[in-house]
């Protein structure tokens, strides 16, 4: 392994890419990275926010996505989806995408003010799918722009495991613990 690479994560929707020769990214400000450098781990911490982790087999690109309310907002997913397309040509029926343990619609209750922003936002997704009451579906969100990007539905993998009330792994969670909290780490790296 030759390195292991993650931003300064700021619930943006600014997208790196990571070249070997360039640069460090190490210390800039965003929340996807993008890579098809080999034996290099790229990744991204959460506590309750939505890792993502996409993977082209074809052009062997991949990308590791920090996904809050706020990136999921501005769809940093979509977005990372069409940097992949342009930067490496990545063909959206090539990749694959598999969403780790967040803060699920059982547990993310969010404000009547932010609710109204996100079925604004999000009109196209279907309402029941998006809210139960006050509880955000950030997955319905994220499910979306992979399917808006051209992926195909059995190439989305979600594990379904919520940080907030999961018993049976220990998962970090943001809510829960009132702030004093530890974060997990989702990467992927090519061989
Ligand atoms: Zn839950």
């Amino acid at each position: 392994m030759k390195d292991v690479v993650y931003l300064k994560q700021v619930h943006s929707d600014n997208i790196f890419t990571y070249v070997s020769d360039k640069p460090s990214i190490k210390d800039k400000e965003g929340d996807a990275i993008i890579t098809n450098e080999k034996k290099v781990i790229v990744g991204v911490f959460t506590a309750d926010c939505v890792p993502i982790i996409l993977v082209d087999e074809v052009n062997k690109v991949v990308a590791a996505i920090h996904s809050g309310w706020r990136g999921t907002f501005n769809s940093i997913t979509f977005k990372t989806i069409a940097k992949m397309k342009k930067d490496y040509n990545c063909k959206p029926e090539n990749i694959k995408a598999y969403i780790g343990p967040h803060i699920r619609e059982c547990c993310y209750e969010v404000s009547e003010e932010l609710k109204a922003r996100f079925l604004n936002e999000k009109s196209d997704i279907d309402k029941e799918k998006l809210f139960n009451k006050n509880n955000l579906n950030l997955e319905s969100c994220i499910i979306s722009d992979l399917k808006k990007s051209g992926m195909l539905e059995n190439h989305i993998n979600a594990l379904g495991l919520c940080t907030y009330c999961n018993k049976e792994f220990k998962l970090h969670s943001y809510r829960k613990s009132k702030g004093d909290y530890g974060r997990m780490f989702a990467f992927v790296i090519l061989e």
